[in-house]
């Protein structure tokens, strides 16, 4: 018998699972891509990493999230016999401003949430589909919610708010902040290995498809360049990133664009994918030949050396500095050209270190590190915290 707590990342068309042992060790994972849709998939990987043979499954068996969830447990089930799920840990992007710390969900809770859905109306509602579909699939399992937006609580008010009518203030317009998961596997790495560094100020960059930057001290998140939603600060695969609000005037007055076009430009058609005009991949873009590619790659890493100053500005100084996410993990280039615009505030790269992806991989003044995240052993952590497992 083989107990195990499952996570669970649901978005639109997707799903992500990660199952762990009761001491936390990772034990598979598993990705449903284009859920809902003919040609939808299903890969899984082992402990590893490596690739495990998955059983044959039909378009149907992936039809809608509760459908591909007992799929996906099903799949496990062959190198796993005996699975027993004993708890689901969900990552759900937004707590508003009351959910600082993961909940045992229950109907409230779930109400509570779905009141926020208009705050990241993109992710938000695929989350709770996520654990509504839990509920059915596995009866009687205990579910935990744990928030993106968490980590971010107790930002100074001037890294809060925005210099509208207080009113939008407190109706909730407000710099949440995201990535907080991955933020606080980050921290707590951080804690358990360079206590010294955690104490000071440190910026990290979670440069994934969805990217952002966030300056924290002796633990606590003070910024992020994510606000109110998802779409601010750093431009990403497909998201614009900073804008002025002034553009999204023009192009409803003038180009009569309405919401969801817009909507739909910012988040799928700007950032990389935009600018290139070729992918909103990193590696693609680093293969092309297509001088906007180029361009695009310069805009980002200017974007991101930028922000990384804006923030330690923010915190009065910067101490070191972590790379992490599907670009900052894996892109010595990206990391070069970030710390190459950041010499002048004492960042000094190893140049060799960040060609073989080291962890440490700086000589100078400020510590810089890759450090893999790992978002599904902080939802895992909570769950079992949460439950008192
Ligand atoms: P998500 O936000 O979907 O979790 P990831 O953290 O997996 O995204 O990051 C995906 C990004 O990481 C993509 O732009 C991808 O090209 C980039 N990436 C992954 N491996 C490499 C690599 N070896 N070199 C450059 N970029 C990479």
């Amino acid at each position: 018998m083989t107990k195990a707590i499952l996570t669970l990342n649901a978005g639109s068309s997707s799903l992500k699972l990660g199952l762990f042992d009761e001491a936390l060790e990772a034990l598979a994972t598993a990705h449903v891509d284009r859920l809902g849709a003919p040609e939808a998939s299903l890969k899984l990987k082992d402990a590893t990493g490596a690739a495990m043979p998955v059983p044959s499954f039909g378009p149907d068996d992936f039809a809608t999230h509760t459908i591909a969830l007992r799929s996906a447990l099903a799949a496990f089930r062959n190198d796993l016999p005996g699975l027993e799920i004993i708890a689901i840990g969900h990552r759900i992007v937004h707590g508003g401003v009351d959910h600082a710390e993961p909940e045992p969900v229950t109907e409230v809770l779930l109400d509570h949430l779905e009141r926020l859905s208009p705050f990241a109306p993109l992710h938000q509602p695929h989350n709770l589909a996520g654990v509504r579909a839990s509920i059915e699939a596995f009866p009687g399992v205990p579910n935990v919610t744990c928030f993106d937006t968490a980590f971010h609580r107790g930002h100074p008010f001037v890294d809060d708010t925005y210099a509208l009518p207080r009113h939008y203030y407190e109706k909730g317009v407000r710099r949440y902040g995201f990535h907080g998961l991955s933020y606080d596997y980050i921290d707590s790495v951080l804690a358990a290995e360079e206590p010294d560094l955690r104490a000071g100020r440190v910026v990290v960059a979670h440069l994934g498809s969805g990217a952002s930057v966030c300056a924290i001290h002796n633990g606590q998140s003070m910024a992020c360049t994510m606000g109110f939603s998802t779409l601010s600060g750093l431009p990403m695969g497909s998201r614009a990133g900073e804008l002025d609000a002034g553009v999204v005037l023009y192009l409803m007055d003038q180009e009569k664009m309405g919401a969801a076009e817009i909507t739909e430009l910012l988040f799928k058609r700007s950032g990389l994918l935009g600018m290139s005009g070729v992918s909103n991949d990193m590696r693609t873009l680093e293969a092309s030949k297509d001088p906007h590619a180029r361009e695009a790659i310069d805009y980002f890493c200017h974007r991101v050396a930028r922000e990384i100053a804006s923030l330690a500005a923010s915190m009065g100084g910067l101490d070191g500095l972590v790379f992490c996410g599907g670009i900052g993990e894996n892109s010595a280039l990206v990391r070069e050209e970030v710390c190459e615009a950041l010499e002048w505030a004492g960042v000094e790269m190893d140049v060799e270190a960040n060609k073989a992806h080291a962890r440490n991989i700086s000589t100078g003044r400020v510590a810089v590190r890759v450090i893999p995240t790992n978002e599904e052993l902080v939802i895992a952590r909570a769950a079992k915290g949460a439950l008192k497992l």
